[in-house]
């Protein structure tokens, strides 16, 4: 753990003198806050989660120990300059400025920049275990900065319109919120004809990368895109996109989708799932425990939990099972591993994604026997649990997230049965039929031949 021995680095080779001579430039950079900017460059906007892409760079590299670290603990104390690329941000607050996150950057990185103590950098790091949100940070996210007499007072991580989260200190410790606007949903109906590759032709007809591979990854298990798609074959796919005061989000849902070639192929989202026409689950099923046996549940899941000694909200977004070291981890479901990292509270995770609407994590790893980018299948072992991170005994913290918000694994609806059934299959019956309802409403231009049709007919 390369990190732990530079931070201890960094504060044994911090000499008095130069503490001294900090705080004394800190009062000078101070009155230099408030000189107007010339650094406006830089669009506090975020970009579309379209554009994003992953760094890959674990957030907690060491940043290595410079003169710069040394000279100020603030950025924030000069004129923002092009090397820091921080904005004033007065909407949010007069001593708030804006970050936009750079490909390649850490959070290590971005404190070492703006010249942020890493004790700050812990403390955040620290509330920031159950969430994991700043070990996710992507180029174009952005950071909002507010500072509050030379100490780093609330920091918002923006990851889009509608999504954002915040550290507000209180005490010696940050406490977290999260903030999500519901926006308004619109619905699209897209319809186009094969010209060459199923997610070329999509782009084409108005669908966004994204949706299109939400798309081939739904029906993957039943069409072959490369063989089965040919030229000349028609799709419809009805989608509902997010807006935030009037502008797009990136966010959408794909609701209906139905690709007319020698086969019909269909799908249809109902609660969260997508199934064919017969009601059937098109995605494979999930077991509820990442385990196979019996182990003791330690600690429920608790998004509100309050810690016992400071009283702050740390979420609990997993349950915890006491598990001996090295007992094996199978993942809950299919799909594919996004993150094997190493963090300073979390330890040793993995993190997998399950199709469009799911993805599981596993804390506190001793090791991992799957590699970033591997796909897995449900049951599959995938780890042996451990004790690292920050850990109060040997144990296994498992999370489910659902559309992005972790919900309770023991208790959440999750896809187990096959086929639906009962009272499920009526309700979906008449989802369906909603949604075929809109996708056979004919194009106005198919309308108006149609009606030039009965034109004709009418006059022979
Ligand atoms: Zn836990």
């Amino acid at each position: 753990m390369r990190w732990i021995s530079a931070s201890t680095t960094f504060v044994s080779a911090l000499p008095k003198l130069h503490q001294q001579a900090l705080a004394a430039l800190a009062a000078l950079l101070l009155v230099a806050a408030f000189l107007p900017s010339n650094e406006n460059s830089v669009s506090s906007t975020p970009l579309s989660l379209d554009h994003l892409i992953d760094t890959e760079a674990p957030i907690f590299d060491a940043p290595e120990l410079s003169l710069r670290q040394l000279r100020a603990p603030w950025a924030f104390d000069k004129v923002p300059d092009s090397e820091t690329l921080l904005v004033p941000a007065p909407s949010i607050g007069p001593n708030s400025y804006s970050y936009i996150v750079r490909s390649g950057d850490t959070l290590g990185k971005i404190f070492e920049r703006l010249h942020l103590p890493q004790k700050t950098m812990y403390q955040l790091l620290e509330t920031d275990v159950n969430v994991l949100a700043l070990d996710n940070l992507m180029p174009g996210h952005t950071l909002v900065f507010e500072k509050q007499n030379q100490a780093l007072q609330r920091l918002e991580l923006q990851f889009s319109l509608d999504h954002k989260v915040v550290y507000q200190r209180k005490g010696d410790g940050f406490e977290f919120s999260e903030v999500r606007i519901e926006g308004d949903w619109k619905e699209n109906l897209i319809r186009g004809d094969i010209l060459y590759s199923f997610t070329g032709s999509a782009k084409k007809a108005g669908l966004s990368q994204a949706e299109a591979s939400a798309i081939t990854q739904v029906l993957k298990q039943r069409v072959d895109f490369r063989r089965d798609i040919q030229r000349g074959d028609k799709f419809e796919v009805l989608v509902s996109r997010q807006f935030v005061d009037g502008e797009a989000t990136g966010n959408s849902k794909v609701q209906a989708i139905r690709i007319r070639n020698r086969h019909n192929i269909s799908a249809f989202l109902f609660e969260d799932n997508y199934y064919d026409e017969k009601g059937r689950n098109l995605e494979k099923a999930f077991q509820r425990y990442p385990f196979n046996g019996k182990y003791r549940l330690s600690s429920h899941f608790n998004p509100r939990r309050r810690h016992p000694v400071t009283g702050l909200i740390r979420p609990h977004n997993g349950t915890d099972f006491a598990m001996r070291i090295g007992s094996p981890v199978v993942t809950t479901g299919d799909g594919v591993v996004t993150r094997v990292v190493r963090h300073k509270y979390a330890g040793l995770y993995i993190e997998i994604k399950h199709g469009q609407s799911y993805k599981t994590r596993y804390l506190h790893l001793k090791k991992s026997y799957v590699i970033k980018g591997q796909r897995v299948k449900r049951g599959q072992k995938i780890a042996l649990s451990g004790n690292s991170g920050r850990s109060t005994g040997p144990h296994l913290h498992f999370e489910l997230h659902k559309n992005g918000r972790p919900v309770n694994a023991m208790k959440a609806k999750i896809p187990i049965a096959v086929s639906l059934t009962g009272k499920k299959k009526s309700a979906f019956q008449r989802q369906l039929k909603s949604y075929l309802a809109k996708i056979d409403k004919p194009s106005n231009s198919q309308l108006a031949l149609n009606q030039s049709d009965k034109a004709k007919q009418s006059t022979l």
